[in-house]
């Protein structure tokens, strides 16, 4: 049988990274859809770990030849995508795929899915928390993290659109919602 999927979807800082790699370490079967990205690498970040980090003419052309599930220019000047070849390597090996992208993703691949995929968006408690979360978390400049406290006012608008909303207000509960909804999912028969 194919794997199923599972979309995690927020504004950036919601905490869905968060959840998603608590999510892996569990014994759920899932197996994380590395994105492509053309966004400078983080200090922390390992290529074909996070992301493949690609240039935007390396993304551009990849688009060219229909290689993308899905992509968006998340924000102005910077690519993201989900690879078909990246689905179906992880399907072919009999696991669940797990996504963390955004919210617009989110819903495309829910649409071409459908009821073999469970799509989840994750709900910071306010904007203001958003904010606090992005500037403690340092990995991006004042300007970054200023298009993305915009961006997230616009993005929570599609909580609606998502199968499940977990609000992130403590950690250990976001965790626990995640996992029982998971769970749930991967063991409802089809
Ligand atoms: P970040 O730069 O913080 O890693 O990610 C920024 C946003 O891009 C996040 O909301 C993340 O979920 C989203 N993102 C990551 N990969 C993909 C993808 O493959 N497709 C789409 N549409 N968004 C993605």
């Amino acid at each position: 049988m194919q794997g199923k999927l599972i979309i995690f979807s927020a504004p950036s800082g919601a905490g869905k990274t968060t959840i998603v790699r608590h999510l892996l370490s569990r014994n759920l079967n899932l197996e994380f859809s590395i994105s492509a990205t053309s966004r400078g690498k983080r200090h922390n970040e390992i290529n074909g770990r996070d992301y493949y980090f690609l240039s935007a003419e390396e993304f551009k052309c990849k688009i060219d030849n229909n290689e993308f599930l899905e992509w968006e220019e998340v924000y102005q000047g910077t690519f993201y995508g989900t690879l078909k070849s990246e689905v179906e390597r992880i399907r072919s090996n009999g696991k669940n795929v797990i996504f963390d992208v955004d919210v617009v993703g989110g819903c495309n691949i829910k649409k071409y899915y459908g009821d073999d995929s469970l799509a989840v968006f994750v709900q910071p408690p306010s904007v203001e928390e958003l904010q606090k979360r992005l500037l403690s978390r340092s990995t991006d400049t004042p300007e970054v993290i200023e298009k993305r406290i915009q961006k997230a006012e616009y993005e929570l608008t599609f909580a609606g659109q998502f199968d499940r909303i977990i609000v992130n207000e403590h950690l250990d509960k976001a965790f626990e919602d995640a996992e029982k909804c998971v769970h749930e999912f991967l063991n409802k028969a089809k």
